[in-house]
């Protein structure tokens, strides 16, 4: 078995708190982070082997059902846990401390409960529209919160559509009862281990012209067994192994009207008007940087168990290296609780800002604080008897991960910094 963070109990040495001072923190956002600790440790001590076998955190799963977790933003009414966009946030990140995989994975299906619960809520829709959707949730939320069923997010496809550039490929035809479902998915994390794929494809009209806009976007639920539905391709990178994020491919699958996780046209709505929606995926990396740091703590004061009891802290270029570390996971967590407490429905300018800079900041100073922690440690730190590699090889991959890569938050950033709203550029004569 390989060395984990997780035994403290020789060491005085007490990592922060996730989301910073405890005591600013509501009770809920307390107790369910309390929560994710208790189940970290066995956690940690699981994720060598999914990250070599590159296997699906099956166990991790079934402590967030039996902890009640997989209905954390399943709103109250509805049986779940009702955690808002800044308790659920605080809770990913104490997720990713202990096993980046299993975060990340959690967040696609938690995606499915925070956008037809509270953002959802706070969107425009008509009455009939507003009641249908509360009919069809229940039935989703009955199966998370009653039968522990699990949710996947295939929204990738390999085109433009997952950068918001293009209509979503993947196509639904409205047929008798429901919808006809066509298209290919790319790495989507739980292929093969959701219950449930909830589908981004664009609705194509009868007789309309074309394929249908960005505005005609819908998010559908499919069975994972359901006929015409396959999961294809080899899962072997370089990191987040255990998330198994393989290809999907949907060949005329039937799905019933209930499947809309969002209204008809709902889900255009969400991307434009509640951006914090596409904000979920970097609390994994915040969680994975506080693990690196903690990591190397615990390695210069020698208390790391398995390895010999030799300290490194007594060194000044250790004290100066360890504290660039701290300074960068301190900026990087203030950026995150700001921008966790930000979200709101049509945010300001600053605040659209503050949210790019935010998602940018946690992706790369998670993989930043993870070069750090090597370089600090040394050559015994980066064995795969230890942790820290994995980490390393994890926090790479945040960046890549769309709709905001870490360059597509620089294009939007730029972009507004530069232009108000409404703003071209004339043409300027030869
Ligand atoms: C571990 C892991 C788990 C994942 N899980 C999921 C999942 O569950 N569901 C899911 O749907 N996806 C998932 N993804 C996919 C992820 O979000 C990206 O879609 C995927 O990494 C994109 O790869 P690509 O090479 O096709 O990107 P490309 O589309 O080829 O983009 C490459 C780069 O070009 C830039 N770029 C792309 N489009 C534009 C544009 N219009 N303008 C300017 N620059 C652009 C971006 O910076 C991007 O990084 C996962 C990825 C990883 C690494």
């Amino acid at each position: 078995m390989s060395a984990v963070l997780a035994d403290t109990a020789a060491s005085r040495y007490v990592p922060s708190h996730i989301a910073g001072n405890p005591a600013t923190l509501t009770p809920l956002q307390r107790e369910l982070i309390a929560r994710v600790s208790a189940l970290g440790p066995r956690w940690a001590e699981r994720a060598e082997r999914y990250d070599r076998e590159a296997t699906f955190p099956f166990e991790n799963y079934d402590d967030l059902r039996t902890s009640g977790l997989l209905g954390i933003c399943v709103p109250t009414e509805y049986g779940g846990l009702g955690a808002d966009f800044a308790t659920y946030v605080m809770v990913a990140a104490e997720i990713g401390r202990w096993c980046g995989a299993t975060a990340l994975s959690f967040n696609m299906h938690v995606c499915s409960c925070m956008w037809s619960g509270f953002i959802a809520d706070a969107l425009d829709m008509t009455p009939e529209q507003r009641a249908d959707h509360a009919r069809i949730r229940a039935i989703h939320y009955e199966r998370i919160v009653k039968q522990g069923q699990v949710y996947a997010q295939p929204f990738s496809e390999g085109g433009a559509a997952a950068a918001g550039a293009a209509p979503w490929g993947t196509v639904a035809k409205k047929v008798d009862g429901g919808y006809v479902i066509s298209g290919k998915k790319i790495f989507a994390s739980l292929a093969g281990a959701a219950d449930w794929y909830g589908v981004l494809c664009t609705l194509e009209r009868p007789g309309a012209e074309g394929r249908g806009t960005r505005r005609d976007s819908m998010y559908l639920a499919v069975p994972a067994n359901a006929p015409g539905v396959s999961v294809f391709g080899d899962w072997d990178p370089l990191g987040m192994r255990g998330t198994v994020s393989r290809n999907l491919l949907f060949k005329d699958v039937f799905v019933p009207e209930d499947a809309r996780l969002m209204p008809e046209g709902l889900y255009f709505q969400a991307a434009t008007r509640f951006p914090h929606m596409f904000a979920t995926l970097s609390p994994t990396y915040l969680g994975v940087a506080q693990a690196a740091y903690d990591f190397t703590v615990q390695y210069l004061r020698a208390e790391v168990p398995g390895m010999p009891p030799v300290k490194r802290r007594m060194y000044p270029t250790k004290q100066y290296a360890v504290a660039e570390m701290r300074i960068k996971l301190e900026a990087t967590r203030a950026l995150f609780l700001q921008n966790a407490r930000d979200a709101t429905l049509d945010p300001d300018k600053d605040t659209r800002m503050r949210l790019y800079a935010a998602h940018y900041t946690i992706m790369e100073n998670a993989n930043d604080l993870c070069r750090l922690a090597i370089r600090t440690c040394g050559g015994q730190s980066m064995l795969k008897s230890l942790p820290l590699e994995r980490l390393y090889r994890d926090s790479r991959c945040g960046s890549l991960m769309l709709p905001w890569t870490a360059e597509l938050c620089m294009d939007r950033l730029g972009r507004e910094c530069l232009y108000e709203a409404g703003e071209k550029d004339e043409a300027i004569e030869a």
